[in-house]
Order: C-alpha cells, then structure tokens, then sequence
C-alpha cells in the first residue's frame, strides 16, 4: 500500500505539493496518518508532472526522504498538474525505480494504491514492471481512462480481495477511485488537491466515499458511485 497525491490548479512548485506541507508525502514516507495497510513507505517514491503537453517523471526505489538531489530541485519544478506518490511494495513485488508510480503511457501518469491479485490480470501490452500496480496500470491504458470505471469494477468482480485506488492525470483532468482505501479532496483558491490523506490539518479537507470515481475538471469536482458498490 502506498500514499500518493495529484494537483490541478495554477502552476506551483512540486516541493509545496510533496515536500513542504506538515503531512506530505516525505512526512508519509515515513508516518502516514491514514495508511490502513503497511506501516510506512519506504520502497521507493516517484514525482511526475506536464510540462506543457509532456509528460515527465522522476522515479526511485529508495526513501524520500534520504533523496537530498530531488529536494533541492524540487522548489525549481513548477506545474499546473502533478501525480506524485510513495511506496510500500506488497509482499514478492519487485523494488526498482520503474515499480514506483506514477506509470505513464505519455498521456497520463497514473498511481495506485493498493494490492491485486496479478493472476486476475489480462495481460496487457506494455507494463513497466513485473509489480501488480504496474499491470493494473498498464491494463487501465490498454482499456483507456474513460474507461476506469469500469475497468476497477471488473477487476475488483475478479479478485473480491483487491484493492484499487487509481489516481490519474493527463494535464487538464484528474481521474481516481476509491476502492478499499483512503481518499480526500481539498479544493484551495488555486486548484484542487486528491491526496490517500490530508497533507495538513485545514478542515476543508472531504473525505471520498469507498467505491466512488472521482473526476477533476478546472476547478469542479464530481464523486460518481462505482458499479458492483
Ligand atoms: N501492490 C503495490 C506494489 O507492491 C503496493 C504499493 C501500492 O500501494 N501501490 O507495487
């Protein structure tokens, strides 16, 4: 299980969204708050953002927070959208930078929190590693992104154990779900925060529902019950 967090908003940097806040992701690298399934994530992290229509990502199979190169430069990244998160790899996963999300098919960069069955997995074309978060990812972008829905509730019929929370951006949209995991939203003046947990204690911070689809676009949000809930 892992944390992880998207932006969408006006151009900010990636230490504000990660590195800075009291509860970020470098602080959940090492004392997540909600984290239900492992005890901290010290796996591996990885940060992607657009640049423009490009996509890019910086990715690593050791902790956060011995990373003194990306916390340097990471004041100088600035974007309108980032995914971002840390790991915890699952039992038998392998550990190596191209496990940790986000994965990215050059359009979107993608995330998932959670554990599934790699068996209950059609193969897909292009997984970026052997783990079960880089086949789920890899089968969401054969399906495509407009799909998600329906793809998690396929798999969720698959493997009833399975826990799958995505959360996805391509530049001018986020998408995520929630499907046996932590998820919350907060909406600030210059753009919208999705994030496993608070980074901070602002009470404008709402809960998603488990089993909802949630869908980022400028500055609204829509929560929509996925099937099989
Ligand atoms: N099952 C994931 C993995 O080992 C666990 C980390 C996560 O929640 N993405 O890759």
């Amino acid at each position: 299980m892992c944390r992880h967090l998207a932006w969408l908003g006006e151009p900010v940097s990636v230490a504000s969204l990660v590195l800075d806040p009291p509860s970020g992701l470098m602080v959940q690298s090492y004392a997540p708050r909600r984290q239900k399934h492992g005890l901290m994530n010290a796996d591996g992290w990885g940060v992607g953002f657009f640049d423009g229509a490009d996509a890019r990502r910086w990715r690593s199979a050791s902790p956060l927070w011995g990373d003194a190169s990306f916390a340097s430069v990471a004041p100088a990244l600035r974007s309108t959208c980032v995914v971002a998160a840390v790991r915890s790899a699952s039992v038998g996963m392998p550990i190596e930078p191209s496990a940790s999300a986000p994965f990215s098919d050059g359009t979107w960069l993608l995330s998932h929190n959670g554990l599934v069955d790699r068996a209950v997995l059609p193969a897909a074309r292009h997984a970026e590693s052997t783990n079960d978060s880089a086949l789920l990812a890899a089968l969401i972008f054969d399906r495509g992104l407009d799909a998600l829905g329906d793809t998690i509730a396929a798999v969720a019929a698959d493997d009833p154990n399975a826990r799958l929370n995505i959360l996805a951006g391509n530049g001018s949209r986020l998408l995520a779900t929630t499907w046996g995991d932590t998820l919350s939203v907060l909406r600030r003046h210059d753009g919208v925060v999705v994030a496993s947990e608070p980074y901070d204690d602002d009470p404008a911070w709402d809960e998603v529902p488990d089993r909802h689809l949630v869908e980022v676009v400028d500055d609204r949000v829509h929560l929509t019950p996925l099937k099989g809930s």
